[in-house]
């Protein structure tokens, strides 16, 4: 226990100890960074431990995506005993340990913040700073930095299989909450009351659902059962925050199932607010679009081929730009100018929820103004579109709303012959469509007399 703990507490409970025959996890699989911050730490005299995904993921065979390390060292111990790391986070102070583009999270042991201090919206901003722990009045967790021991940090863990400790002193696994024995039944169960850990903390629910599609591991009873009241939480939480879950919920290779899980919670609705009319989705074209863009953004991770989030959120949304921009048509707007202001008003929408970064926005807005470019590709203009930076997402955008069900007249089709034709054939294809759709006689204007004048 390090000189910086604000609680102890004696364990209550010995942690079951898994010896390195029996969880068959090798040094081979973890990353070297990892390994060095292990044996770095003990040689400086603390106790660090490899936690979180990094062993629950070792465990079912995955390959972790991070090595997240736990120790008794503060985080300016930490600091001290790694040249290449600094110390981040507000909300929770960690060392970041870089090793080239790698980088590992050390965080330090602490306690569920039950005795922390209730603070008013208004008052937060002064207060927050002489405070270790912050709740806001509904009891969701602000600021949480009451330093523990590993007992402690334990059970403020989210899920069971999330809270197995591992170290390089004897190659042990220490188990303080029947996480080994969930792993083996493939459960993903919630550590303590569930309706309280969901309101303490909303993205819980975020984990839980992405936890089980990624895991394929079936929710415990008591750690489902409060899912669908408390999904409205996520309401309160800081949009920022929300649009890191946004990427890590849905670029994982995952989405689809991710999002049916999510929709069947009923938390789908939450995080995306221009879809509140319409997400009991009546229109089978709204889900069939939404399927087909987690659908291909799964298969293209599959085959290690780029992904956006501007294209899959333009996906999400379109239903609803799709309906703002009809609504705005019927007042007469120009095709342009509606479809312009129906995203505009629906990115608005949506920031107030998930903070869409400028870079992915901005993206978003052309794909859906593009769709009305590629129905204008007579004449010189399809050559030109097809040599924009932003036609290939906006080709594939619409092979997504064709198959979807939406009656595109064979558009899709024409721009995939269009761009696998030669010269000479792509004129002929231009030539035939100018001649298909060419304009009817307009009436001359008979000027009146007095405009001649
Ligand atoms: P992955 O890295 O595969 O997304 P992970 O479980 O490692 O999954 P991280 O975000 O890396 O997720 O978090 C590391 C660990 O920190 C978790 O395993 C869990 O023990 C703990 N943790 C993360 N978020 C929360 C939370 N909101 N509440 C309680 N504990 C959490
Ligand atoms: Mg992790």
């Amino acid at each position: 226990m390090t000189k910086h703990s604000k609680q102890i507490k004696q364990p209550s409970t010995e942690p079951i100890v898994i010896r390195r025959a029996d969880h068959g996890i090798s040094r081979k699989e973890i990353s070297p960074s990892a390994l060095k911050v292990l044996y770095k730490l003990n040689d400086a005299g603390f106790d660090a431990y490899m936690v979180g995904g990094g062993v629950r993921d070792l465990l079912v065979n995955l390959h972790p995506k991070d090595f997240d390390i736990a120790t008794n060292a503060s985080p300016e111990q930490v600091s001290k005993v790694f040249r290449n790391s600094r110390i981040i986070g507000r909300r929770f102070r960690i060392v970041h340990v870089h090793f080239g583009r790698e980088i590992i999270e050390v965080s330090t042991f602490r306690a569920q913040s039950s005795q922390s201090t209730k603070v008013s919206g208004n008052s937060l901003a002064r207060n927050v700073k002489h405070l270790d722990s912050v709740q806001n009045q509904s009891g969701m967790l602000l600021r949480d930095n009451v330093y523990g021991t590993i007992e402690e940090d334990a059970v403020r863990r989210d899920f069971t299989v999330n809270a197995l400790y591992y170290t390089v002193q004897g190659f042990t696994v220490y188990d303080f909450c029947h996480g080994m024995e969930d792993i083996q039944n493939r459960i993903l169960r919630i550590i303590g009351d569930a309706e309280q850990r969901y309101i303490e903390d909303p993205v819980r629910i975020l984990r839980a659902i992405r936890l089980a599609s990624k895991l394929n591991f079936t929710i415990e009873e008591k750690t489902e059962a409060p899912i669908k009241a408390c999904a409205s939480l996520l309401e309160s939480t800081p949009p920022a925050r929300l649009f890191d879950e946004f990427m890590k919920l849905f670029f994982n290779g995952n989405g689809l199932l991710t999002f049916n899980k999510l929709y069947m919670y009923q938390v789908f609705g939450v995080l995306f607010p221009p879809l509140s009319n319409i997400i009991s989705f009546s229109d089978s074209r709204d889900r069939l679009m939404l399927e087909g863009a987690f659908r291909s953004t799964d298969e293209r991770i599959l085959n290690k081929k780029s992904v956006t989030p501007a294209f899959l959120l333009a996906a999400i949304l379109w239903p609803a730009v799709r309906r703002s921009y009809q609504q705005k048509l019927s007042t007469k707007l120009p095709p342009m100018l509606a479809m312009h202001d129906a995203g505009q008003e629906i990115i608005e929408n949506q920031l107030a929820q998930i903070a869409i970064p400028k870079r992915f926005s901005i993206p978003m807005r052309e794909i859906w103004e593009y769709q009305l470019r590629l129905e204008r590709h007579n004449g010189k203009k399809a050559e030109l579109l097809v040599t924009k930076k932003r036609f290939r997402a906006a080709y594939d955008f619409l092979l997504l709303r064709e198959a979807s069900g939406e009656e595109m007249k064979g558009l899709g089709q024409w721009w995939t012959s269009y761009q696998t034709a030669d010269a000479q054939q792509r004129q002929t294809m231009r030539q035939s469509l100018q001649q298909s759709s060419l304009p009817k006689p307009r009436k001359r204007k008979v000027k009146s007399e007095s405009s001649t004048k």
